[in-house]
């Protein structure tokens, strides 16, 4: 049985955005793999692929301006250092901050570090409760895993709900009035949920430390490319995310905080350029976001994030939004109708992500994506980081197809029909 096609009138937000020129500004997503088979990207979620203004942003970058930054007086210096702050401006303003709240990160994990080690090391000991859940990457649970061992902080977790595959939000508000921080997922990289975040932070405010109020960290590394997140209307107190799943480079992302947190934190990595002054006595630091990029900053990296966002801020984020989402649904809703699959996850919601996994109860997981990968699709399998979420779930794995702004309604069809193609060989 082919994909139905009626079920495609579940799309009509698809038609908001021209999918040809999307398409068109991404070189790789015309690539013919070993010369024939046609790519089917649908790993999102691991990383996303780049438009060539970002590919030009960098080249271009290390063409014409390459010298490093915050030093020296030479022309080259001076553009580089012109246009890595720039870039910073402009992509703090693209989440709505100003610029001094956004410190440069290798990505989301170095932000949370940033948090553990720059903040809650600081400010946390012993009595204090960090409240996070089970839904979480292993990038918000080893840090605190690691500083409890360290400083005597008390973890704890928020259970998933087994049967609605949402956060247990009973407990949730239960757990919160111990919580000095509460660190969650905004949007799960394995299960399309999105959390809710403007209630997990009115509540951690209103109710978190016994009435005082917790501090909030948000691991939005699967909502930049989603949504537009605005970091001061939120009203968190860290937001952290990569730049490279929301068609940026590898290797940077931020931490997002406010004036006076930042205040409040002490720097983990140390050295050149975050020093006001040193002596073999001691040393004085930089203020704002420059006391926590120590080192040579990925300048590079900044230009080609900066030339994302632009990239980005031409669509609107709601369309974008509704364009996965109605992908990720419609998949989905095909593939409960392939004898043996098994989803792990909601597609049923209005904010349902980009993300569908799946399992068949007879083929493993890894022999389904190499048989995907066959025929052009490309899906992760593994545990996805989340091993205490594949706990929950009671499986070690799933596969997961991820869409993203370029991705078509041609693309899930073809790839649900694939799907029942090796199904039905193997049944
Ligand atoms: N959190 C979530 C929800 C993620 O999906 C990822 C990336 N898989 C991370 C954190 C870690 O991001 P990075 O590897 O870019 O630091």
């Amino acid at each position: 049985m082919e994909a139905r096609i009626e079920d495609k009138a579940l799309l009509p937000s698809t038609m908001a955005l021209n999918l040809n020129t999307i398409r068109a500004d991404f070189p790789i997503l015309s690539r013919r793999l070993e010369g024939e088979r046609k790519l089917v990207y649908l790993d999102n979620a691991a990383t996303t692929q780049k438009p060539q203004v970002v590919i030009d942003a960098m080249n271009d970058y290390y063409a014409n301006t390459n010298a490093n930054v915050h030093r020296a007086v030479h022309t080259l210096a001076g553009e580089a250092t012109e246009g890595y702050e720039a870039s910073r401006t402009g992509i703090a303003a693209y989440f709505g901050a100003p610029r001094d709240n956004l410190i440069f990160t290798s990505g989301t994990t170095e932000a949370i570090n940033l948090v553990a080690y720059g903040w809650a090391r600081a400010n946390l000991g012993k009595g204090d409760v960090v409240l996070t859940t089970e839904m979480e990457h292993h990038a918000d649970i080893v840090p605190w895993q690691i500083l409890s061992k360290e400083c005597g902080i008390e973890i704890r977790y928020v259970p998933l709900d087994r049967e609605t595959m949402t956060l247990d939000m009973e407990a949730f508000e239960i757990a919160v009035e111990d919580a000095s921080l509460v660190c969650v997922v905004h949007t799960s990289n394995v299960l399309g949920v999105r959390n809710d975040v403007e209630r997990i932070i009115q509540l951690a405010k209103s109710r978190g430390k016994g009435g005082e109020g917790a501090h909030v960290m948000l691991d939005a590394a699967q909502a930049a490319p989603h949504e537009r997140i605005d970091f001061p209307e939120l009203g968190c107190d860290f937001l952290a995310l990569s730049a490279h799943k929301m068609g940026g480079p590898t290797g940077i992302g931020a931490l997002f905080t406010t004036t006076d947190t930042m205040e409040t934190m002490k720097p983990f990595i140390s050295g050149g350029d975050m020093i006001e002054t040193v002596t073999l006595e001691g040393s004085t630091y930089q203020k704002g976001p420059h006391k926590f990029e120590a080192g040579t900053p990925r300048i590079a990296e900044a230009f080609g994030w900066h030339a994302a966002v632009q990239w980005l801020d031409q669509h609107n984020m709601e369309d974008v939004h509704a364009h996965i989402s109605s992908l990720a649904r419609w998949t989905a809703k095909q593939m409960r109708d392939i004898p043996g699959i098994r989803i792990y996850g909601r597609h049923d919601l209005e904010t349902t992500s980009g993300v569908v996994s799946f399992l068949h109860e007879m083929i493993h997981a890894e022999d389904l994506a190499h048989l995907m990968d066959a025929g052009g699709f490309a899906v992760r399998t593994g545990h996805h980081c989340a091993q205490p979420l594949m706990e929950a779930l009671g499986v070690s794995s799933t596969a997961r197809a991820s869409f993203w702004i370029y991705n078509t309604m041609e693309e899930a069809e073809a790839f649900v029909n694939h799907l029942r193609g090796v199904v039905e060989r193997f049944s």
